[in-house]
């Protein structure tokens, strides 16, 4: 596979990052996941403008202008010959030599920037969209800055495990008893012709799908309805999804062991899935 390292393009074997980048040290970086349908890129704009502001959240300077961070994408697409897949993309904010709690002196130290891609055959033609998902509720003890996207995932991913190990896909997260977001995407459930989400704030990633799925919702007539939601009112919704770059839109059919109505995924999501894909597609680059 070919990987992109600070503005050359290597074998993946080849591509190494020093010890003491504060991406490794202290997860002072920031990422963005794009995904590839028909070899072509979803929402890359949306991912763009994110990663500015993330990048400009924590005073950290962007390495790479907009076009040519298009044209790596779409270099490691072709390379790698990635039909259905994604790119991810991390920037750090670099190796100043010694550990140090204060950010490094910008004109100094130089970010650390990487790409690659990963295969992933079937992504539009899920099978776990035909069946949903199953999530847990956890507490949400994420730091306060969660609309930035940073590379910090430790507790995300030990929410997808406490998941796995209870037998389910992913865990929704509660604070103060309203549920903020999944591990890794968006929360929605839906009420009669009502799609219910939770507000952007700090308290969420303002999701790149969530913006597409809200619009298109609206385009096709969906009454939708930006609030807080408790998991008490998610178990007793019609239906329920999430939406992340990765899984676009995903039914789920279980929450806390508690089937949403028959078990199976709803009218509303399916829909949605088919037409974000349909659209995003259209508009792919
Ligand atoms: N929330 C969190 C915590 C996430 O990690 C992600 C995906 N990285 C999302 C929401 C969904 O964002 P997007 O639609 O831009 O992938």
């Amino acid at each position: 596979r070919t990987v992109y390292l600070n503005g050359q393009y290597l074998p993946e074997n080849e591509a190494t990052v020093s010890i003491f980048d504060r991406g490794f040290l202290m997860a002072d970086g920031v990422y963005e996941v794009t995904s590839v349908l028909d070899g072509k890129l979803i929402d890359f704009d949306g991912h763009a403008v994110r990663l500015e502001r993330s990048l400009r959240e924590l005073d950290m300077v962007n390495p790479i202008s907009k076009e040519d961070l298009l044209e790596v994408h779409r270099e490691l697409v072709r390379a790698n010959g990635i039909e259905e897949g994604m790119v991810y993309l991390q920037i750090t904010r670099g190796a100043p030599g010694d550990r140090d709690f204060v950010f490094p002196d910008p004109e100094e130290t130089e970010p650390t920037i990487v790409l690659f891609t990963q295969n992933k055959p079937g992504l539009a033609d899920s099978p776990a969209a035909k069946k949903g998902m199953k999530v847990i509720s956890i507490e949400d003890i994420r730091w306060g800055r969660r609309d930035i996207k940073t590379v910090q995932l430790l507790y995300p991913s030990m929410g997808k495990m406490m998941a796995k190990k209870s037998g389910a896909d992913d865990a929704w997260m509660i604070e103060d008893g309203f549920v903020t977001e999944g591990t890794s995407n968006n929360a929605y459930i839906v009420k009669g012709n009502k799609i219910i989400t939770r507000a952007l704030s700090n308290d969420i990633l303002h999701g790149i799908t969530r913006a597409a799925v809200l619009r298109f919702a609206q385009e096709a007539q969906m009454e939708v309805e930006e609030r807080n939601f408790t998991i008490d009112e998610a178990k007793e919704a019609d239906e329920a999804f999430i939406t992340s770059a990765s899984t676009f839109v995903m039914p789920v059919v279980e929450i806390d062991g508690v089937a949403l109505g028959e078990g199976v995924p709803g009218r509303v999501a399916p829909r949605l899935r088919e037409i974000y894909l349909e659209e995003s597609l259209k508009a792919a680059v």
